[in-house]
């Protein structure tokens, strides 16, 4: 039903300027402001610009004048505002220089980019249905999508977080409980080494003693075997240790190595163990037929992590749990909401999570998925997977150990011991407008190239393996 008037006209007092230009302190209610639509048009015009320049420049800025960080006394103008933005902007890693290449974070889809700026604007609230009432079915909605998409059951569904090691979080705390363990210091989380720094932080967090993640090691080319986890199921058994749950990892952090998920899957779901895959990398290739067969097996995980952020190329944050079972998350996460009315369609999107107050995530996530269609994701994927392919035929004949690996990204060493090479290679391809990260693997120092960037062509790569190439020339004694 509607109020019969809902406009309010003697009541609207007239919103404060802060300076001449007109910018209102707060949009007004009372018809399209021009001093707003015109510092927007301004911001926005800053921005496009600002990406467009990255050409110009590397993809890691030098060091750069920095504005104030606290606040004048009586306040800035617009247009001091925007000088110090592009102040802000000019000291940017920038991701969408075709260079861009050390880690997962690729250039934001652009209705992403727009979908932040109406989120902002709108700002509701996921909290509860009714501080976000279209956005909280919508986030509903396209979650349970998601996590039927990638298999995991006509029931399934789950909650956006900022961020996976959140998600990831999450997982573990529906996994103590399912397994009647929450509120015990006993309990292990079995993975791999090469499993993602934040299973620490969420033991941590969840009071578990060090010593409960067991990390086991990998076989020969890095990934999580049955057999392994096997054996240390037994391991617990005879010290009486009860499981939390297996994390399996759909693309590793610095190989971008898959576990075998089916066989993982299959182990736990005999031995009635939760097993939760980290996919933040990875999983978005259950969402599409051609990509599926990378991560075989994830619709039969119980909470699968996923983070759009990274290989799709959503505005941060964008990550989400997903579960076979989202009741997990209500039992776990629910208080009730005293102070709000129930939820008419569901469950409020307060109680599904540690967050409170949530911004709308969706919304960015909603809209680059409108705008991609299936194709379109499948279309991107298959770029990524296609210029790593073309970087690892590159280095093949160049005296390299080149990782093996699942997805996108490739990690690579000197053949032989490194000597000082990894740096000063480094060092040769950020002067040649390429920057790859430095990670390390027992020790083993490496270079690592993530091809989620789609400004990344076939003659960037041949200049990226000749300038490797000079370097090992270089090195030769
Ligand atoms: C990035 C990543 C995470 C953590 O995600 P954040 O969004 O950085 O918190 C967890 N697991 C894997 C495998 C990752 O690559």
């Amino acid at each position: 039903m509607r109020m019969a008037d809902q406009r309010l006209p003697g009541l609207v007092a007239p919103v404060p300027a802060n300076d001449s230009g007109g910018l209102p302190l707060f949009p007004s209610p009372q018809g399209l402001d021009p001093g707003l639509q015109d510092f927007l048009e301004q911001a926005s015009q800053l921005l496009c610009q600002w990406l467009g320049d990255s050409h110009l420049h590397g993809p890691r800025p030098g060091l750069s004048l920095q504005p104030s960080a606290e606040p004048s006394q009586g306040g800035r103008e617009a247009a001091a505002l925007l000088t110090d933005l592009q102040q802000l902007m000019a000291g940017g890693f920038r991701p969408n220089h075709p260079g861009a290449l050390a880690h997962l974070d690729p250039p934001p889809l652009s209705v992403s980019i727009a979908a932040d700026l109406i989120a902002a604007g709108m700002n509701n609230n996921l909290l509860a249905e009714e501080l976000s009432p279209s956005l909280s079915r919508l986030e509903r909605g396209l979650c349970a999508w998601l996590a039927q998409a990638l298999g995991l059951g006509p029931q399934a569904s789950g909650v956006p977080a900022s961020g996976g090691s959140l998600s990831n979080l999450m997982a573990l705390v529906c996994a103590r409980r399912a397994a009647a363990l929450q509120g015990s210091l006993k309990g292990v989380v079995i993975t791999a080494a090469a499993a993602h720094i934040s299973l620490e932080k969420a033991l941590g967090v969840m009071g578990l003693p060090e010593g409960a993640l067991w990390r086991l090691p990998p076989d020969a080319q890095g990934r999580l075997q049955a057999n392994a986890v096997a054996a240390a199921l037994g391991r617990c058994r005879q010290q009486g240790l009860p499981v939390i749950a297996v994390v399996a990892t759909a693309g590793t952090t610095v190989q971008g190595l898959v576990d075998p998920l089916e066989e993982l899957a299959a182990l736990c779901g005999r031995e009635g163990l939760w097993l939760h895959v980290d996919g933040a990398i990875g999983a978005v290739c259950g969402l599409v037929e051609a990509q599926r067969w990378r991560v075989r097996g994830i619709g039969a995980a119980d909470s699968v992590t996923l983070n759009p952020q990274k290989l799709l190329g959503v505005s941060k944050p964008s990550s989400l749990l997903l579960l076979r079972n989202p009741q997990h998350l209500q039992d776990s996460f629910g208080t009730g909401l005293p102070y709000m009315e129930p939820a008419h369609a569901g469950v409020h999107g307060g109680e599904l999570g540690l967050q409170g107050t949530r911004g709308a995530e969706v919304l960015k996530l909603w809209l680059s998925l409108q705008h991609l269609g299936l194709e379109g994701i499948e279309t991107l994927l298959a770029g990524a997977f296609q210029r790593a392919d073309g970087l690892r035929h590159r280095l093949a004949p160049l005296p390299l150990a080149v990782l093996p690996g699942d997805l996108h990204l490739v990690s690579f060493a000197r053949q032989g011991p490194d000597q000082g090479w990894r740096d000063a290679c480094h060092r040769q391809l950020l002067q040649g407008g390429f920057w790859l990260s430095k990670p390390a693997l027992a020790g083993q120092p490496l270079l690592k190239a993530v091809l989620g960037n789609p400004f990344t062509t076939d003659q960037h790569l041949d200049q990226l393996a000749a300038l490797v190439q000079q370097s090992c020339l270089g090195a030769k004694r």
